[in-house]
């Protein structure tokens, strides 16, 4: 094989074979996919024996079990997996599957609060400003940030970043890190005044309906704003 007959990995269509309905049942149960995952072993989890019980017809266990919400869905498995499998998604389907009101943690309560309010903590709006300008302003007081700003709903700016709850809850630090950077590389952004919440909750418990709903908040930001550039640290 030559250097021009090599075929780039990273540009191979993967989806098609992948989408297919019956690709879990192409599982060789190598287990691979359990050897390259971090949550493997927890409470007895294990993507190869989760792909097998949905072969198996399994799925109403899974479904009542907490392994679909012990996998961080980093998608290490599906990238060793040597059948193309879609693990993690696999993992959103059944976890799609369960009474919302039976999904774990605060998730089901954060995702309602983000559909209800904008963000999944409840913040008020002046709240969020306020944490927003005093983060800014805890910048500026720093050698070389005299007057830094933070804008929000910057019309017209080169670029959007969204806001996740933690960001403006218990981790201020991490904007700070962002906002200096941007600072440095001399950027025009902005971060959105409303429905600011940047993690999709929807996205985590497979509810799509909501997932739409979050994602095309950011769309209308970014249309509103006249915005072409997204940067979506979540
Ligand atoms: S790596 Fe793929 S083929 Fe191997 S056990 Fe896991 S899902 Fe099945
Ligand atoms: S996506 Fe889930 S099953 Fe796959 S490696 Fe990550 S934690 Fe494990």
């Amino acid at each position: 094989m030559t250097t021009t007959d090599m075929v780039d990995i990273q540009t191979l269509d993967r989806q098609p074979f992948r989408r297919l309905p019956f690709a879990t049942e192409t599982c060789l149960t190598c287990g691979i996919c359990s050897s390259s995952c971090p949550a493997s072993g927890l409470d007895g989890f294990d993507p190869r024996k989760f792909i097998r019980m949905i072969v198996l017809g399994q799925k109403a266990q899974l479904v009542a079990s907490r392994w679909p919400w012990i996998c961080t869905m980093c998608a290490k498995c599906e990238n060793e997996c040597p059948m193309e499998i879609n693990i993690t998604e696999s993992v959103r389907n059944i976890r799609s599957l369960r009474p919302r009101e039976e999904v774990p943690g605060i998730l089901h309560k954060g995702l309602q609060a983000a559909l209800e309010t904008g963000n999944n903590l409840r913040l008020p709006q002046e709240d969020y400003e306020f944490i927003i300008e005093d983060v800014a302003e805890e910048i500026a007081e720093e050698p070389g940030y005299e007057g830094f700003r933070a804008p929000i709903d910057k019309k017209g700016a080169n670029l959007l970043t969204t806001i996740h709850n933690k960001l403006v809850n218990t981790h201020t630090d991490d904007l700070k890190h962002w906002w200096k950077i941007f600072h440095a590389a001399g950027e025009d952004w902005t971060v959105p005044a409303g429905n600011w919440e940047g993690t999709s909750w929807g996205f985590f418990t497979g509810d799509d309906d909501a997932m739409k709903v979050m994602a095309g908040r950011i769309l209308e930001h970014m249309q509103r704003l006249e915005i072409s550039t997204l940067l979506w640290p979540e």
